[in-house]
């Protein structure tokens, strides 16, 4: 019987254990990802390395495709978008931004996003299934090959933030262990804390997470109290801002005491008050934290603006004179649809409902 196994979907402790399966030695599992994701390098009848009887086997038995790239959009300010297909019915997108001294690969998790954030585009778009790890990973893959890593061996991407479509912690296994291919030195051999995960606060996943990875943690808090944050992250109403806070502070102890990012999408006249600043202030005091003022990206039919510049810098006055580190975040690629919130591809949603979208989100 053929068994087709994607070889993207196989963290090293799979891989080993595919190859230990079929009596091959545990390195050869090293061998083929060094081709895979060192060279780029996809085709077994080019893997010199490997005897010829294996490098059949593998062509007959496992496959490696990985999304098609549909289109690639470059921004003036050299931020480029590639829009890729999943599947039949379902396109994802994934960013790349250059900055002067690293380069951040943005990337999807899900196709679509069921937590429906009121000032999210992607949310608006509504939920079509988890990524595999695969095509998780394939993203990765990907923007290397098209900017040149494979060939040059030259880094291009220094960080990968999984800050595209959907809420990584609701595809908890396919998003670890891609993860793990992100930061093995046998794949793409990024430093933990160059691979930030950016969630909307599913707090059973910060948990979970807290205990087995040790990547930096971002979290979409936008409000500082429950009544707000309800309406903005509706998630909210099934995980509180205490309990997120608490998870948060579990995630960054057992990281050795790392901040933990907020972030705060300033919105005119909703939660970019000077009292908002004093709440956010007042819940941060004395945590471990970071925030990131992030510029509200408009899509059509939003009801929400753009905060001005100069409540956006009173607002991160405020939090820094209490003492918390505050950044406001550049908005790039917005030229090309390309910025925070901005990523939609194309999903054929399946979550329309809420009942539907409670399956997919786990939460009762
Ligand atoms: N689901 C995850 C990751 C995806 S969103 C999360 O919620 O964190 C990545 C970031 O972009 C989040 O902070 C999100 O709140 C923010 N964002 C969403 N829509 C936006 C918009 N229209 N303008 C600016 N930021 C937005």
């Amino acid at each position: 019987m053929r068994v087709n196994i994607n070889l993207f979907d196989l963290n090293q402790a799979a891989m080993r254990d595919y190859f230990t399966g079929m009596a091959e030695k545990p390195f050869r599992a090293s061998q083929v990802m060094k081709w895979v994701y060192h060279q780029g390098v996809t085709d077994f009848a080019a893997m010199s390395n490997l005897s010829k009887t294996l490098r059949e086997h593998l062509a007959d038995n496992t496959c490696s495709p990985l999304p098609t790239i549909i289109s690639e959009k470059i921004s003036a300010d050299g931020t480029r978008k590639w829009l890729l297909q999943v599947d039949a019915d379902n396109a994802i997108e994934t960013v790349f931004i250059p900055e002067t001294n690293r380069g951040t690969l943005c990337i999807s998790s899900q196709a679509g996003c069921a937590l429906n954030c009121t000032f999210c585009s992607t949310g608006k778009q509504g939920y079509s299934r988890n990524l595999s790890v695969a095509e998780i990973i394939g993203q990765v893959w990907l923007a290397n090959k098209q900017l040149g890593y494979f060939a040059s061996r030259r880094r291009v991407i220094s960080n990968v933030v999984l800050m595209g479509m959907g809420e990584p912690l609701l595809n908890f296994d396919n998003v670890t262990k891609a993860v793990e291919l992100i930061t093995d030195d046998l794949g793409f051999g990024l430093a933990n804390k160059r691979v930030t995960l950016s969630t909307a606060g599913i707090v059973p996943g910060i948990i979970k997470l807290s205990k087995c990875n040790k990547i930096s943690l971002a979290v979409s808090l936008h409000a500082a109290n429950d009544a707000l944050r309800d309406e903005l992250v509706p998630i909210n109403r099934t995980y509180p801002i205490r309990e997120l806070l608490s998870a948060c502070r579990r995630y960054s102890e057992a990281t050795g005491g790392e901040p933990v990012t907020f972030e705060y999408v300033m919105l005119n006249g909703v939660n970019d008050s000077l009292n908002d600043a004093q709440e956010l202030a007042k819940i941060l005091k004395g945590f471990p934290a970071k925030v990131n003022l992030i510029i509200f990206n408009p899509f059509p039919g939003t009801g929400f603006s753009r905060s001005s510049m100069e409540t956006t810098d009173r607002f991160r006055a405020i939090l820094t004179g209490a003492g918390i580190i505050t950044i406001t975040r550049k908005t790039r690629g917005d030229d090309i649809d390309a910025a925070c919130g901005q990523l939609v591809g194309r999903v054929k949603p399946r979550a329309r409902n809420r009942q539907m979208q409670r399956m997919a989100t786990g939460c009762a």
